[in-house]
């Protein structure tokens, strides 16, 4: 393609050079005089004009003038270069021939103008059906097309052309509307047209030879995009089919994206006949090519989201999306999501799409997740259930071994014999410690393990630490101390003291367990204050063996010890850490040690409590046992109901009752438990939850609904250790809980506190 630029000096070509270089076959040639430029254009053909309007030797716009005149260059663009153009000075340039003016300045713009024409002046690559019976005409006019670079097929008739159209995918039809043969040029169009789309939106432009409005309303009524008259001037039909196929292309272009996001297109009308469905739709709904697919509703549910698809649409949603299931063909069915809406009325009828997406394979993985996340929420269910059910028959038998030892300890027995009932207690309580850590462990992992949130003492909670502990250091000749005032600790917070106490015990037994002489300190203090919370810390340190730097890490996890040989000195699980840093993390804070080999370690944690106005009841204040003398002065010939089942359990608790001083009537199921507990004031009842006949919570339903019964306490005994249990006891009206196997010092504290009140009321 060849360019003249006329121009005083090479600078604007050169510009123009660089711009377009990445366009092939392009030539700028330069006139640097309005002479020059004459002369060049007589003797060869330019495909485009810029001419400067201010020349030495006269203005551009003359010469614009004088290439209009000269057939050679009729049509080709002019381009004049103005400084700034006025109104008047447009209307010259637009009258003598001038396509465009720009402003010298302009360049970008300019540039972008010469692109957009060298575009359209690319070969026009695409398959057309030109059909043209008188041959004189066909035959320069189908050279003509094939310089433009289209691929032809020239026809005579258009029973020879339909054939052919229903054979090939052709970008455009190019048609003689009057023509010889059985079928007329007007019928041909009428045939495409009715074709299902894409195929029937071909775009079609008409060749007429006579021109007037009533066969151009006529034409266009019939489909067609476009009409030339002949004769028709090749550059005025070169833009149209350029116009006909950039359009084409851009229809192609959306619909090959769409076919790219694998979504199925149906479209139908307002009677619910469908009019078109692509290659997805048919691939999804199992539709061969060739088939028809008659109405919507058999392909698509009638209703979507309770209401028609054109009620949903008529009540002025644009668009309504609902997951679906469909029928195919072959009466299988399809997960899809589909997405209804109005396209632009056509033809008198509301048009309407569908947008399918298969989505069979997402709801078939989501189906087995959540098949998979069940089973795995069920195996977890039965694993704590099993785990709950076994720590429940396991503290049975443990409640007796325990219980007895602890009473055969009272009696005077030879030292090797008390050797080796201290043996058999301390093995009871290893194993009980074992089964409370694993069933605290399974709770934890599956979730279920709640936290208390009641008002607590933390302050107390310490004490009752040290004070638990302190027999245990004492034996091993350590000092246990707390040290530091928790001055600055709110002095209720709400939080789980169970837990915390836990967490404590945890770390003041290890620091016991692993140091051979000095000091344990337990120390609490306010680490951050915010609004309602405070996160407290924790710690511990010891004088002990201390833990090497490779293994502070580990020892938080599961079954870990610093020395896991088997030839180690000290027992343990290695559950405790991990079980404290589960604890510690359902409370809100985190675990650590700081520790060096020999030194001794100081293990850490943080707990975020809640501040509270509502007073703890503070079991440490009003507990403190007076001692076991004290209690049986006190209580001495009080009379008890024990209601338990389990005959060596009975056994058990009742001799522990009578050591304590006091009178014990027993029965050894609910229903004995409700007819005695009517019969006689008792000062207390001791409850066992699982009995036959009448389980404890019933029993005491029972109680607490008649008149008598509903001022005795009622202390639940029961091997069920969780926090459920006990609230459900609350619920049933029990007024405390202690746990199976029965701690004689936890049992002997929690009667002194409920036949106080007896006494004092
Ligand atoms: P266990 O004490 O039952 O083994 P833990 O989880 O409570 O389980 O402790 C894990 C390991 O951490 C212990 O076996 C011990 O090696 C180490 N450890 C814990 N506390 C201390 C401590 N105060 N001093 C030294 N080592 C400790």
């Amino acid at each position: 393609m060849d360019i003249l630029v006329v121009d005083a000096s090479p600078l604007y070509r050169d510009i123009l050079q660089q711009n377009l270089s990445r366009h092939r076959g392009i030539q700028l040639h330069l006139a640097t005089s309005l002479a020059e430029a004459r002369s060049l254009a007589n003797r060869r053909y330019f495909h485009f004009f810029v001419l400067s309007g201010q020349m030495p030797d006269g203005e551009g716009i003359s010469l614009a003038r004088q290439l209009r005149s000269g057939s050679a260059t009729a049509m080709q663009p002019i381009i004049l270069l103005t400084g700034s153009p006025s109104a008047e000075m447009a209307e010259q340039a637009v009258k003598a021939g001038v396509t465009e003016l720009f402003r010298k300045q302009d360049v970008a713009e300019l540039i972008a103008f010469m692109r957009h024409y060298l575009e359209v002046n690319q070969p026009l690559r695409c398959r057309v059906l030109y059909v043209e019976d008188a041959r004189e005409q066909r035959e320069p006019m189908l050279a003509q097309l094939l310089e433009w670079g289209m691929t032809v097929d020239a026809v005579d008739s258009a029973d020879a052309a339909w054939p052919l159209f229903l054979a090939h995918e052709y970008d455009l039809v190019l048609c003689d509307v009057v023509l010889g043969g059985r079928m007329s040029g007007s019928r041909l169009i009428n045939r495409i047209r009715r074709l299902p789309l894409p195929r029937g939106a071909t775009p079609i432009l008409a060749v007429t030879a006579f021109d007037n409005p009533a066969r151009r309303v006529e034409l266009f009524h019939l489909g067609i995009d476009d009409y030339v008259q002949k004769p028709i001037p090749p550059a005025e039909l070169r833009a149209r089919l350029y116009n006909l196929l950039s359009r084409q292309r851009a229809v192609q272009r959306s619909q090959q994206l769409l076919e790219a996001t694998a979504l199925g297109v149906l479209v139908f009308d307002e009677d619910g006949v469908i009019e078109s469905g692509d290659d997805n739709v048919r691939q999804m709904l199992g539709v061969s090519a060739g088939q028809a697919w008659g109405q919507v509703r058999d392909w698509l549910p009638e209703q979507i989201n309770g209401q028609s698809m054109f009620d949903a649409i008529l009540l002025g949603q644009h668009m309504v999306r609902q997951p679906v299931t469909l029928r195919r063909a072959d009466g299988s069915y399809l997960s899809a999501l589909l997405t209804l809406l109005e396209l632009e009325a056509s033809r008198g009828l509301r048009q309407f799409a569908v947008l399918l997406r298969d989505v069979s394979q997402e709801r078939a993985i989501t189906d087995r997740l959540l098949a998979a996340k069940q089973a795995a929420e069920r195996a977890g269910r039965m694993k704590s259930d099993f785990l709950a059910n076994m720590s429940h028959e396991i503290r049975t038998p443990l409640n007796a071994i325990i219980g007895m030892a602890h009473l055969m300890k009272r009696a005077e027995l030879p030292a090797d014999q008390a050797g080796r009932l201290d043996r058999i207690d301390m093995a009871g309580k290893l194993l009980l410690n074992l089964v409370d850590d694993i069933l605290d462990l399974s709770r934890i992992e599956s979730g279920q393990l709640l936290l208390e949130s009641v008002p607590v003492s933390v302050g107390s909670l310490v004490a009752n630490v040290v004070s638990m502990l302190s027999p245990r250091a004492a034996d091993k000749g350590l000092l246990l101390q707390q040290e530091g005032d928790a001055a600055g600790v709110p002095h209720v917070l709400l939080g789980d003291p169970t837990r915390l106490t836990q967490a404590m015990v945890n770390y003041v037994g290890n620091a016991i367990k692993f140091t051979a002489q000095g000091h344990v300190i337990l120390r609490l203090r306010v680490d951050a204050e915010d609004g309602g919370e405070v996160l407290l810390r924790f710690e511990v340190e010891d004088s002990g063996i201390g833990i090497a730097e490779e293994d502070q890490q580990r020892i938080f996890d599961l079954f870990q010890q610093a020395d896991n040989s088997t030839t180690r000195r000290f027992g343990g699980s290695g559950l405790g850490l991990a079980i404290t840093r589960r604890l510690v993390n359902l409370m809100g804070g985190e675990t650590g040690v700081i520790s060096q080999p020999g030194l001794g370690s100081t293990f850490w944690f943080t707990a975020r409590l809640q501040t509270t106005e509502r007073r703890a009841f503070d079991h440490a204040q009003t507990d403190k046992l007076a001692g076991e003398a004290a209690f049986r002065a006190r209580f001495a010939g009080t009379t008890v109901l024990l209601v338990e089942d389990d005959e060596i359990s009975r056994e058990v608790a009742q001799c522990l009752l009578a050591d304590f001083g006091l009178q014990v009537d027993v029965a050894v199921d609910g229903v004995q438990a409700v007819e005695k507990a009517l019969a006689m004031p008792y000062a207390a009842i001791l409850m066992d939850m699982q009995m036959p006949r009448l389980d404890g919570v019933e029993a005491t339903r029972r109680i607490r609904a008649t008149a008598v019964g509903q001022a005795i306490p009622i202390i639940a005994m029961t091997a069920n250790a969780f926090i459920e249990d006990r609230e459900k006891c609350m619920a049933a009206g029990m007024n405390d809980f202690v746990a199976k196997p029965i701690n004689p010092e936890v049992l002997i504290v929690c009667l002194q506190r409920w036949l106080s009140q007896g006494e004092s009321s």
